[in-house]
């Protein structure tokens, strides 16, 4: 069979298992199979496969069919203006984060040198990508998750930022170390009764504990806004991606917690994403 009829194949396997994407995903696993980009796959129709593609590729499918994430399967996830390694230990980055990342930019424009601090820093995909449009600033993560910080450590060294990145492990409440200019995170924040709703590609594989956001889905969100201030600096920005229906409760929290709003960020959707507040 030829890379143009084993495709063709595995969109039919995926089709029929209710897989939306099936056109997009079955070529970009065959990209996988090759270790080649989905341009060179599509432009070869009639290359043959040998026996043992053939086989990587069913492999590959039966994972995909069984709704294992696109990124999860093939190790890498592309955001912002780079390619993520990830894994099942590390939420896959979404499109919507990009949000944080682009509105940092916006609010340190003329900011030279600055100091982030990354809260549950995941994959690293957010503090990362801003630290390599910033030449000098400098950041900090940490995660309650050793094999979470694993991987993060493998994309800070594929990016080149192992001279400005610290990484602890830690919860929020227990750190204390430094002060930052800029505090970003994103948190779990779903409520727990809702996580069996999510769909099962979400559900069945990515970590719990970057989802479950407690019975209000505010537990997390709650805990860092409550002890930022052993690590925000005057005037320092906290910058959180929230679900659209927390916008109210958290600008609350935000309030009583001496920080003032200056912005609430919309997503792809048009729904509210990302709370920008300033420490008074
Ligand atoms: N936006 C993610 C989702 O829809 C949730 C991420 C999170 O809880 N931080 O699955």
């Amino acid at each position: 069979m030829n890379i143009f009829q084993t495709i063709e194949k595995g969109k039919n396997i995926l089709k029929k298992k209710g897989i939306k994407s099936y056109n997009l995903d079955s070529e970009i696993l065959m990209s996988q199979v090759f270790q080649k980009n989905r341009t060179d796959i599509i432009l070869n129709p009639n290359v043959e496969l040998s026996d043992i593609e053939i086989i990587n590729f069913e492999n590959l499918i039966k994972q995909r069919s069984k709704k294992r994430p696109i990124a999860y399967i093939t190790g890498k996830k592309e955001f912002w203006k780079y390619e993520f390694t990830v894994t099942e230990d590390v939420l896959v980055p979404r499109p919507d984060t990009e949000i944080i990342v682009e509105q940092v930019l916006k609010l340190t424009k003329n900011k030279s040198s600055l100091k982030i601090l990354d809260i549950g820093i995941g994959s690293g995909c957010i503090l990362l990508s801003i630290l390599k449009e910033k030449k000098c600033f400098y950041g900090t993560g940490i995660d309650i998750c050793k094999k979470t910080l694993g991987i993060c450590k493998i994309n800070i060294k594929k990016l080149n930022l192992i001279n400005r990145v610290k990484l602890f492990k830690s919860d929020v409440d227990n750190f204390n170390y430094g002060k930052y200019d800029l505090i970003i995170s994103n948190p779990p924040y779903i409520k727990t009764f809702d996580l069996k709703y999510l769909e099962k590609d979400i559900c069945d594989y990515e970590p719990k504990s970057a989802l479950d956001g407690g019975i209000d889905g505010l537990l997390e969100i709650k805990k860092i806004i409550c002890n930022s201030y052993k690590f925000i600096k005057k005037n320092g920005v906290l910058i959180l991606e929230i679900a659209f229906d927390q916008t109210n409760k958290v600008k609350k929290i935000l309030r009583e917690n001496g920080y003032y709003i200056k912005d609430v960020v919309k997503d792809l959707a048009n729904k509210n994403r990302c709370i920008i507040s300033i420490k008074k």
